[in-house]
């Protein structure tokens, strides 16, 4: 299975799972570990014809989907979509807060199961979604989509995402550097966890106006988005292997954090507790030595 809702079977299983695994939204590493294995997936597949199950996503699956056949030529992420490109057009999916992609042989029918994706080959792709905000769309080649305008590049992206950038877009800003980073207009798939992480990493304070974070800071702090992202799509990367085990473990979230979550708790770097608050609408710790 490859999607959001293996955090929560693990969870019910009454695995180990730490408490910082409770995101309850798959990130930019858990889409990026899902469009590596679909890719592997339909690598030289031809999609013979897709078969809608149930209307009731986000908003309804487009008639158009239905032309969405041939051969696939890629699987790309953007931000936290996944593009399915075929001759067409493509294939849009956001996996929402539930949303998995998995390989489904004749009888393997779930509740919840959205949508059938035929290959020629006679395999079966399911996308299930129990919570249902995901999206499924079809993009005809040539069109754009509004989900895709207006992003900012992509932070693994090393030509686009630059200290120069994020100097330039940091100029004059007082909004907090941590609500600067998590703005995909500014940069994408920066989610509240990887922020926290990589300004401690950077010794930034998250509520610091991002026009007073000095340059050299943003330097580090362009690596260390990198950096943790980096971390965690090996994480994921290297566990979701074995993906057509479907409903199988997955490695998601399992690297230490160093703060998110850790409020109150001892620095890592200084022994000192953890504060934490309210920064860009979202829960945030950080520490008061450490980070400046
Ligand atoms: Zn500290």
């Amino acid at each position: 299975m490859l999607g959001g809702d293996t955090q929560r079977g693990k969870a019910q299983a009454g695995r180990s799972t730490p408490i910082a695994s409770m995101s309850g939204m798959p990130e930019l590493p858990e889409v990026e570990t899902v469009a590596r294995g679909l890719a592997r997936l339909l690598e030289g597949a031809v999609v013979a014809r897709i078969e809608p199950l149930r209307a009731d996503l986000r908003q309804p699956i487009p008639a158009a989907l239905s032309t969405a056949t041939g051969a696939v030529r890629a699987v790309r992420r953007r931000a936290k979509y996944l593009l399915i490109e075929l001759p067409g057009g493509a294939i849009l999916c956001h996996l929402g807060m539930t949303g998995s992609w998995r390989l489904a042989p004749a009888g393997d029918e779930r509740g919840h199961d959205h949508c059938l994706v035929h290959l020629a080959d006679g395999r079966r792709l399911a996308y299930r979604d129990p919570r249902r905000f995901g999206l499924l769309d079809w993009i005809p080649a040539g069109a754009a989509h509004p989900a895709l305008a207006g992003l900012g590049p992509e932070p693994l992206d090393e030509a686009a995402f630059t200290p120069g950038y994020l100097a330039a877009a940091c100029r004059g800003r007082r909004s907090a550097i941590k609500a600067l980073i998590m703005d995909q207009a500014q940069v994408v798939g920066v989610g509240n966890i990887y922020a926290q992480e990589a300004l401690f990493r950077a010794g930034i304070r998250p509520g610091r106006a991002a026009g007073r974070v000095p340059r050299a800071r943003l330097e580090v702090l362009v690596a260390e988005i990198r950096a943790v992202l980096t971390a965690a799509i090996a994480a994921g990367g290297s566990t979701i292997s074995d993906f057509r085990q479907a409903g199988g473990e997955h490695g998601w979230f399992q690297q230490q954090h160093l703060v998110y979550g850790r409020g109150g708790q001892p620095c890592a770097g200084c022994g000192s507790r953890l504060a934490s608050g309210v920064i860009a609408g979202r829960g945030t710790t950080w520490c008061a030595r450490c980070q400046r």
